[in-house]
């Protein structure tokens, strides 16, 4: 499957030339002019990557980077800044940015950089061992087993893909939306409230005492987070 890509630009020469590279460099490609409308595209539709122009009308790229992080996510952003904004690169690694291009830049090294960060997003997708191991719990993520305390409990598909998910934060808080998005992907009926249902059932299976939990914790406000 091609990545997709959302473009957030407000110039529209930019914008245009920019969605044509990328077209032809074989990506989906989603344009947006604002900071609000990046908010609920990015939001909605989970683009494999951002890039992500700083000065927009009505929110800041800053301030739209920072409402992803809260929320959790961990898209892949490239900063777009112009010429002499050094202290906006400062800025923009703190609030979480991956990499940044200062415009005007060669469409060469913007497509270099793209391609680099969604490797490392598909070889950081890919790092999740088979065994873990949480707290007194024994996690076969292939057998789709717990061992705890001499006890052995079997995991579903879903609960698998939680920890999968929750090992790549590992120490990060993941949102239920995010959960929505990545575990139930685009159906049309599960919300926030499932996640929760399936967290109650996973801890039972992960922690010795559920009700205390040491590994599979509430990060709230958000969601949850695997303490390893
Ligand atoms: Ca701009």
């Amino acid at each position: 499957m091609n990545s997709r890509i959302l473009i957030v630009e407000d110039e529209p020469a930019m914008q245009a030339g920019l969605v044509y590279a990328l077209k032809k460099e074989g990506y989906e490609v989603e344009c947006v002019g604002d900071g609000e409308r990046a908010l609920d595209v990015a939001r909605g539709s989970a683009p494999d990557l951002v890039l992500l122009d700083v000065m927009l009308p009505k929110r800041s790229g800053f301030d739209v980077l920072a409402a992803l992080r809260r929320d959790g996510r961990r898209v892949p952003v490239i900063l777009l800044t112009a010429k002499g904004q050094e202290i906006d690169k400062v800025q923009g690694f703190d609030l979480g940015a991956d990499d940044y291009v200062t415009k005007p830049f060669s469409l060469a090294e913007l497509l270099a950089r793209i391609r680099a960060r969604l490797r490392r997003r598909a070889d950081d997708a890919g790092e999740v061992p088979n065994e873990l191991v949480l707290g007194s719990a024994r996690v076969d993520l292939k057998r789709m087993a717990v061992e705890r305390d001499a006890e052995r409990f079997e995991l579903s598909l879903r609960e698998v893909d939680m920890l999968k998910l929750l090992w790549r934060e590992r120490g990060r808080p993941v949102s239920r939306e995010r959960f929505l998005e990545e575990v139930w992907g685009h159906e049309r009926f599960p919300t926030t409230r499932t996640v929760d249902q399936h967290v109650v059932k996973l801890r039972q299976k992960l922690e010795a005492d559920p009700a205390n939990p040491k590994v599979l914790l509430t990060a709230f406000g958000v969601g949850y987070r695997l303490e390893v």
